[in-house]
């Protein structure tokens, strides 16, 4: 102790901040400024300078600053870090992220050893063993055991003890991997800010809970999940779906199938896609309700797939020069070819679709121009 600091009063020793014993600040020298500090640190696990000068006011804030210099010296002193202490659960989520960045559960030791943050200190001073930690993650635990035989590993899934084909092998199964990656992909997942179930990025908020301001899942997995276990209920009337039973080609059956294993909610949903982009490109294209007359009349009976769909024009032209369509709609044949043969395929097919639609249209027939006019959404 220097010499000249002020007179002390009581046990030198017995310098903890509680009512009662406490010292005036005036009594305060550098050392008993970071032992109050290290106490506070201890006690309310920060090292917030805020919240020092909250709770603890022997020795005041600006005592404790005259004697050390500053804040963070004092931390230093008092053997904290100088930032912010974290709270458990910011631990225990460094913690998970530091696991899943690592890709496999270590020992104990092995974990001291790679001198990973958060430390077994910060994971202790937050009340938590290793063990304890894993568990709080959703992982299981399973060095307990000691000795480990020659030739054998520990698999840190499921404890058994097996003998591994490679070095590199962590896990005695498949089963095991598989339960240990799906867990990491959405701890990591999570971290970027993806969807935890499917990875693709969280898309638009819509959410059939009120209340919840923090949606766990993407659209498409929301919609997955209340297809499947909410159907029933009446309060997901937006959800309306009616059942009905279709039959797919193999090639289709394919292609949904590489897009989830619920058919229903992805047919509706690319089918919606579908429908809202014909619409868009239709209302693009600015056709007349003479021109749209001729491509319905010049379209009557042909079936189009994708290939013949958007080259469609080459009906048209030649619905024009053989059966003189052009004169029938009064329209300049020559400037409407031009105009057709050059959309581009999805403007095509959304002509050949509102063709169809007004072939297939029982009510059509009443007035041709009105219901053309309709269904190419003119006017
Ligand atoms: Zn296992
Ligand atoms: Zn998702």
């Amino acid at each position: 102790m220097k010499a000249g600091t002020a007179p002390i009063r009581g046990a030198a020793l017995n310098l903890r901040v509680e009512e009662g014993c406490e010292l005036r600040d005036y009594e305060y020298d550098k050392n008993r400024c970071v032992k109050a500090v290290k106490e506070f640190i201890e006690k309310y696990n920060s090292t917030s300078m805020e919240l020092y000068s909250k709770v603890i006011h022997h020795p005041h804030v600006t005592t404790v600053l005259e004697h050390v210099g500053s804040w963070a010296e004092a931390v230093r002193l008092a053997g904290g870090l100088p930032l912010r202490n974290r709270s458990k659960n910011e631990v225990i989520k460094a913690f998970k992220q530091t696991i899943a960045s690592l890709g496999y559960i270590p020992s104990p030791a092995n974990y001291q050893k790679l001198n990973l943050s958060p430390s077994h200190m910060s994971l202790y001073k937050n009340g938590l063993t290793y063990s304890n930690a894993i568990q709080l993650i959703g992982l299981p635990y399973h060095f307990k055991r000691k000795r480990i035989p020659e030739g054998k590993r520990l698999c840190p899934m499921c404890g058994v003890l097996f003998s591994p084909n490679n070095g590199k092998q962590i896990y005695c199964s498949r089963k095991c991997l598989d339960r240990f990656k799906s867990w990491k992909y959405r701890v990591l997942r999570k971290m970027n800010k993806k969807c935890p179930r499917c990875g693709r990025e969280m898309d638009y908020p819509i959410s059939f809970h009120k209340k919840k301001k923090h949606l766990k899942y993407c659209s498409n997995c929301r919609l997955h999940f209340n297809l499947r276990y909410l159907k029933t209920k009446e309060d997901i009337s937006t959800m309306a779906t009616k059942s009905t039973s279709v039959n797919f080609q193999p090639h289709i059956l394919e292609e949904l199938a590489k897009r989830g294993p619920q058919r229903a909610p992805i047919v509706n949903r690319d089918l919606e896609r579908l429908y809202t982009l014909y619409d868009r490109a239709l209302r693009r294209v600015k056709l007349t309700v003479d021109e749209a007359c001729l491509i319905v009349d010049a379209l009557n009976g042909t079936l189009h797939d994708v290939t013949s769909g958007t080259r469609f024009w080459i009906g048209v032209q030649d619905s024009i020069e053989m059966d003189e369509l052009d004169e029938k709609w009064g329209v300049d044949g020559k400037t409407l070819i031009e105009k057709l043969s050059k959309l581009d395929d999805l403007t095509a097919m959304a002509i050949v679709d509102a063709a169809e639609r007004f072939w297939c249209d029982e009510k059509s027939g009443d007035d041709f121009r009105k219901a053309v006019a309709e269904h190419f959404g003119i006017g």
